[in-house]
């Protein structure tokens, strides 16, 4: 039985002061809630959030991380700052991270060894662009950004990892895959892993979809077999859409 897990991806809004009033709310809002929730702010509005809900069941989350320890990256936040903040889970391979500041699967993959090595639960997004679904190569591409990623991953570390299928395509545009569209890139994805770290792992894995989830379609797509979570960008960002995401109708 896979819990479902559902994050909601700040990006680059909400400043210190907001993001600690919002999380206030978030965790009034979610109390008892049956499902793992985290909310991944900015950098610098982490420690606020951290502060509010560390009585919480809410966990904080990164959206991005240094691919070195420390030393001279300018800009950068490396994995002992994350830890100390109090950040639990790192997002890492966004597209937008992919697509805007040039991430490539090896650097993904770098990341996410840290990551590991500093014991942060990982959402290792992937996704296809729309050329690269109207082309046919949806599952070259999924394949490759998984075994890339996950290079050098043994199976044991596994159980800190969650996908996030997150079509390019459907991310911020409004337009979502569909169910069962969704459902079946998730299936791909967990043959894959199956493929690399045998069917146990591949069954316990969660794989959350990402892509315009609001509170219109979260149940429809939360009811197919292979979708267990959601990753919320701009749907993440007010009580009225993040709440009825969180708390859907399980059919
Ligand atoms: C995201 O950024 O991870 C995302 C899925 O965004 P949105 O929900 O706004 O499409």
């Amino acid at each position: 039985m896979r819990k479902p897990f559902i994050a909601g991806n700040w990006k680059m809004n909400m400043t210190p002061s907001e993001g600690r009033a919002f999380a206030a709310e978030l965790d009034k809002a979610l109390k008892h809630t049956p499902v793992r929730i985290a909310v991944a702010p900015p950098f610098i509005t982490i420690p606020a959030v951290v502060e509010v809900l560390k009585h919480s069941s809410i966990q904080v989350a990164s959206q991005n991380m240094a691919d070195h320890e420390s030393g001279a990256y300018t800009g950068e936040v490396s994995p002992a700052m994350l830890k100390d903040a109090g950040v639990s889970v790192v997002i890492l391979g966004h597209s937008e991270r992919r697509s805007l500041y040039g991430e490539t699967d090896a650097v993904v993959n770098a990341k996410l060894h840290l990551a590991l090595k500093h014991e942060f639960d990982v959402i290792l997004c992937v996704g296809e662009t729309l050329e690269e679904r109207e082309s046919g190569k949806l599952e070259e591409v999924l394949k490759r950004q998984i075994v890339e990623g996950l290079k050098g991953v043994n199976g044991h570390a596994m159980s800190a990892i969650t996908v996030a299928y997150e079509p390019v395509w459907a991310i911020g545009t409004g337009k979502t895959a569909t169910p069962q569209d969704a459902n079946d890139a998730h299936a791909f994805i967990r043959t894959v892993v199956e493929g690399l770290y045998g069917k146990s792992v591949a069954e316990s894995l969660i794989i959350q979809y990402g892509g315009s989830v609001k509170p219109s379609n979260v149940s429809d797509l939360m009811a197919m077999e292979h979708i267990d979570g959601a990753l919320v960008g701009g749907a993440s960002l007010t009580l009225e859409q993040f709440v009825p995401i969180v708390t859907f109708d399980a059919r």
